[in-house]
């Protein structure tokens, strides 16, 4: 990682301690930044008269915050690097470091893929829908691209992750002058900034936008991305200058596989139902209603509230099969990982009747 290139902000964090007069703090940074935390940990201590803790647990997200359990250490601030704040009060001062980076990828090698990818929008405009057999509705179902709500639109979306938002209108004005009609979405409470998308949250879509160009690296967001919009997806990797498209054969394997786990649970009779405890990931209403509609169809739903979600944690519960309502990643990346289906609740909703193939996957999103 070139560490001169990001910004992460210290000057300012520095000010704020001082002004405050803080003597213990919290610095809660991401999984990739923990390399370099004793450093920032020893420049915070030299620069200021706080005491710095390092909070070590792993850390994905702002949906993970320090919260109280660090008051009861003395801890009077916590430093968050890394991600933007979300809706969510985790009960603690917070102080926000976005940690940007300075780079400037070249345009030109991605606009062949966008207008291949505006003309496939193009296509899905003009179709009509049409009623489905089931054997049609599954087939939809299984499809990566073309198989949410019709377009009316075949605009091109600009997102990004947190790091690179800063160049997004920089590079929408190029994007307009290579011809292209373009619209960075502005999501929901989740999301800070226009652009912004999470592993969780793809609120700013709608149906004037035909396809998308990320600018980011890594394929967590673009997977997610397509999973929620069904729609071609094009890639800018800002440290590398890199451009690609998001593979939808990539895409079509995760669909059958969650395919797969829908037929997995039909004669399943007890789930697990994971609530996280992490302040962004607690969705107990959804919990509950899970619980609900699995009595109402016979079955029976267990409970059960973690902070992390592993399956040695799990696995030796006595039960069918797991509903995942925390992270929604959990069910989607690592679901491999565990030796009963873990579904999401979309999936679960599925598996008994309530919902139907031919409204497409739809992601688990947090709002
Ligand atoms: S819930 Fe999961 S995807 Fe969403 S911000 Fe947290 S770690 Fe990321």
């Amino acid at each position: 990682m070139d560490l001169d290139k990001h910004d992460f902000e210290l000057d300012k964090l520095i000010e704020s301690i001082k002004s405050n007069d803080n003597r213990l703090i919290a610095l809660q940074v991401p999984e990739g930044l923990k390399m370099q935390a004793l450093s920032m940990m020893d420049s915070i201590e030299d620069e200021t008269s706080a005491q710095v803790v390092l909070a070590a647990d792993p850390c994905y997200g702002a949906c993970d915050l320090v919260h109280d359990k660090m008051r009861m250490m003395g801890v009077e601030l916590v430093a968050h690097m890394g991600h933007s704040q979300m809706n969510i009060d985790s009960g603690m001062p917070t102080h926000f470091i976005n940690v940007t980076y300075d780079g400037d990828p070249e345009l030109s090698p991605v606009l062949p893929i966008l207008e291949k990818h505006r003309a496939m929008a193009q296509v899905r405009l003009e179709q009509q829908d049409g009623s489905l057999s089931e054997k049609e509705a599954q087939d939809r179902f299984l499809d990566a691209v073309g198989r949410v709500a019709p377009l009316k639109g075949n605009k091109l979306g600009l997102v990004g992750s947190i790091q690179h938002l800063h160049l997004i209108f920089e590079f929408k004005e190029r994007l307009e002058k290579a011809g292209f009609e373009v619209e960075v979405p502005v999501g929901g409470d989740r999301l800070t900034f226009p652009g912004q998308v999470l592993g969780c949250n793809y609120s700013g879509d709608n149906d004037t936008i035909g396809h998308y160009l990320f600018l980011g690296s890594g394929d967590f967001h673009p997977i997610g991305l397509v999973m929620h919009t069904g729609k071609p997806l094009a890639l800018l990797d800002p440290y590398t200058g890199d451009s690609s498209e998001m593979s939808l054969e990539r895409i079509e394997r995760i669909l059958r596989q969650r395919f797969g786990l829908i037929m997995a649970v039909q004669d399943a009779q007890t789930f697990a139902i994971l609530i996280g405890e992490k302040p962004g990931q607690m969705r107990r209403t959804l919990a509950l209603r899970m619980k609900k509609l699995l009595a109402k169809h016979g079955k029976k739903g267990y409970l059960l509230a973690l902070e992390h979600i592993s399956p040695d944690l799990i696995s030796f519960y006595p039960v069918d099969a797991y509903v995942n309502t925390a992270c929604p990643r959990i069910a989607i990346d690592d679901s491999v990982r565990y030796d009963k289906p873990l579904i999401t609740p979309f999936e679960l909703e599925v598996s008994l009747g309530e919902k139907k193939w031919e409204t497409g996957y739809q992601f688990d999103e947090i709002p």
